[in-house]
């Protein structure tokens, strides 16, 4: 069984500012655990979901947004006995690791120091991770080193997008995914450049047509249009099953997708 945990299911400025939702990313456990997008938050959702962060194998970071990033240090303590060890491994974006034009490093040096393997994740390229395999996939984002991640588990591939607008490009790294998860920022008939709309996500669902789709990292105007109505709309418009993620749910991947 993969259990999949949303600790946080807002993104966006004000939606995390105010933790209109949580923030704090999804939680993997597989035959590793991953922290995945550790925003504001990840650690203290961690602890109230029962979750020992101390556990954590894997940090994925797809780029270098605060909503996305802002835990990654102390996360990394945690996997690291307090930095008296060195182990576990980071997969980040450039901007994340080193630094890009406009974008410091976001992990410090002196932890990033106290990991094992630290990668700099590039569009198309895979990592072995114990059994698991993970590889970038592109985003279009204000964030040029930007990446989504699609992870192969021995449950199948779940893909998730990172902040991203579309294109042919993007949309070929999500083929065979059993689950899909849409970092989806705005309701119906709005568009925010360089993210992903209820539109953009049905020309998603209808091209790659996974057996399940999962919207989180919902701003402001999504959670005030309601996430579900969204997720229904997408659904009955791609003909795929769409669920709104909340904070804490948990997701069970084996024979069936149970919720
Ligand atoms: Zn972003």
């Amino acid at each position: 069984m993969t259990l999949i945990t949303f600790l946080g299911t807002c993104g966006g400025r004000f939606a995390t500012i105010y933790q209109t939702r949580s923030t704090g990313g999804i939680f993997i456990e597989d035959s590793i655990n991953i922290s995945l997008d550790p925003g504001p938050g990840a650690i203290l959702r961690m602890r109230q979901e029962g979750i020992d962060p101390t556990k954590i194998d894997l940090l994925l970071v797809s780029h270098c947004h605060p909503d996305h990033y802002t835990d990654v240090d102390v996360l990394i303590e945690a996997m690291t006995s307090g930095c008296t060890q060195k182990c576990g491994t980071i997969i980040a974006s450039e901007s994340v690791i080193s630094g890009i034009e406009g974008f410091q490093p976001k992990a410090s040096d002196y932890h990033l120091s106290h990991l094992a393997n630290v990668h700099v994740a590039k569009s198309a390229e895979t990592f072995s991770i114990d059994d698991i395999q993970i590889s970038a996939t592109s985003t279009i984002h204000t964030d040029p080193s930007g990446v989504g991640f699609r992870i192969q588990t021995k449950n199948g591939i779940i893909t998730y997008t990172g902040d991203t607008s579309i294109n042919e490009d993007v949309i070929k790294f999500y083929d065979e995914s059993r689950l899909l998860i849409l970092a989806l920022t705005t309701p119906i008939g709005i568009r925010l450049h360089h993210h992903l709309s209820p539109e953009d996500a049905v020309i998603i669902l209808k091209e790659v047509r996974p057996e399940k789709a999962l919207l989180t990292h919902f701003g402001l105007r999504a959670i005030d249009a309601g996430p579900e109505s969204i997720a229904k709309w997408i659904q009955e418009e791609s003909g795929v099953d769409t669920m709104a993620a909340q904070d804490g749910m948990r997701v069970n991947l084996g024979e069936e997708i149970e919720i």
